[in-house]
């Protein structure tokens, strides 16, 4: 024998994702697996489908888990709603922005892009100047939670500039489901696409998507086949659609659907504007102590997003010896910077069952450990927010 079975250290996820997965998940998925169409779990399907409507705040009949990670939900919205010709506004404030003008341009549209610097956030005043521009444009796709740079943008502002020029809206929500507020039918979301693996803290491999009333008429009103036989709703739905005429289209990951019902539950037990709060709850205290120890972020404060603290490496430090020390010493893993940011900026994710304050607390002890020195305490400063919330 050569091989041997593999058990990993337990870390803790205070990256860009995957996050920590609550135990609960862990059980869950070992769990016995049935059939795809075994009627036990067909009807575990509809309570997942109606879970998620919850978390995105939708009555969108077309909402369900896609079968694979946040970018075939990215995939799945693209290849469905993007026909050769149509010319799609794309705002790109990061690495996901621009992975959605390969998606367009790949399904044979045309890409209008609009860019804002990084650690900034889409610039509404832009996207009317652009679509007054371009009055032939079909769709509007912007990122809701940059994980690249820790930005918010004002998802409701842009779906209705979107609506004012007759476009469609695709939204990636994947790091802000069950994180920070999104409502996606208040808000007019034509199409959306989130992961498992970000603030739901499941385990990575699925995409929960959602589409809208207009969004499913262009759908079904397609004069071409949508280019990918896999991610075609049109497809899809004769699985997912429910009825008595279900049938195989794939088989479905059993296991990793249980995973994801049992983190549904924890936050409908939770309740979702519970969940957002303490998102917020636990940035504001880590972002106490990393201010106490002069560290910056990166983002002004009205675009934070509580889930994803990017901030600057601090003069004088050497990012990667800080990451390695923290992970082989403490077990802990923060994420690195992308693209611009390699090497400038650490990404602090608070997200889903990693944001907690036993996970503020130690991940500031654990930076003094390896050389962040501060003046005044930086666990003093955060356990204050903890006291007078
Ligand atoms: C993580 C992420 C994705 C991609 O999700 P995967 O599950 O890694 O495929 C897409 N968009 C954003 C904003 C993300 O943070």
């Amino acid at each position: 024998m050569t091989h041997s079975a593999f058990h990993p250290t337990a870390r803790t996820l205070m990256g860009p994702g995957p996050s920590d997965v609550n135990p609960r998940i862990l059980e869950a998925m070992s769990r016995p697996t049935i059939g795809h169409l075994d009627p036990q779990f067909v009807g575990m399907m509809e309570e997942v489908k109606a879970m998620l409507q919850y978390a995105f705040q939708t009555e969108n009949a077309l909402t369900l888990p896609v079968s694979a990670p946040g970018s075939a939900g990215m995939e799945t919205c693209f290849a469905n709603l993007v026909e050769p010709g149509d010319k799609v506004v794309v705002c790109r404030n990061g690495v996901f922005g621009m992975r959605m003008t390969e998606n367009v341009e790949r399904r044979g549209g045309e890409a209008v892009v609009i860019d804002d610097a990084w650690g900034e956030a889409v610039d509404p005043d832009k996207l009317e100047t652009t679509l007054k521009a371009h009055p032939d444009a079909k769709i509007v796709a912007f990122v809701h939670a940059e994980t690249s740079t820790g930005v918010r943008s004002d998802a409701k502002t842009l779906v209705e500039i979107a609506h004012r020029h007759d476009c469609l809206a695709i939204v990636d929500a994947v790091t802000s489901l069950g994180g920070t507020e999104l409502r996606v039918d208040d808000w007019g979301i034509d199409a959306i696409y989130s992961g498992t693996q970000k603030c739901l803290s499941c385990v990575p491999g699925l995409s929960p998507v959602s589409f809208g009333e207009r969004a499913v008429d262009k759908i079904k009103s397609r004069d071409a086949k949508v280019q990918s036989w896999f991610l075609d709703l049109n497809l899809v739905m004769g699985y997912w659609g429910g009825g008595a005429t279900r049938a195989y289209h794939h088989t479905a990951p059993i296991n990793a659907l249980y995973a994801l019902h049992e983190a549904l539950l924890l936050l409908e037990e939770e309740g979702l504007e519970n969940a957002w709060r303490r998102h917020d709850l636990n940035h504001q205290a880590l972002k106490a102590g990393l201010e106490a120890m002069g560290i910056r972020f990166v983002v002004d404060e009205a675009h934070r997003l509580p889930q994803l603290n990017a901030v600057w490496i601090p003069e004088g430090h050497d990012d990667a010896a800080i990451r390695s020390r923290l992970l082989n010493e403490f077990n802990l893993e923060i994420g690195a910077g992308l693209g611009d940011f390699a090497g400038k900026v650490w990404r602090i994710g608070l997200m889903g069952y990693a944001s907690n304050p036993k996970n503020v607390i130690s991940c500031l002890a654990a930076l003094e450990a390896v050389g962040l020195k501060s003046a005044e305490s930086a666990i003093a400063a955060a356990q204050a927010i903890y006291d007078n919330p």
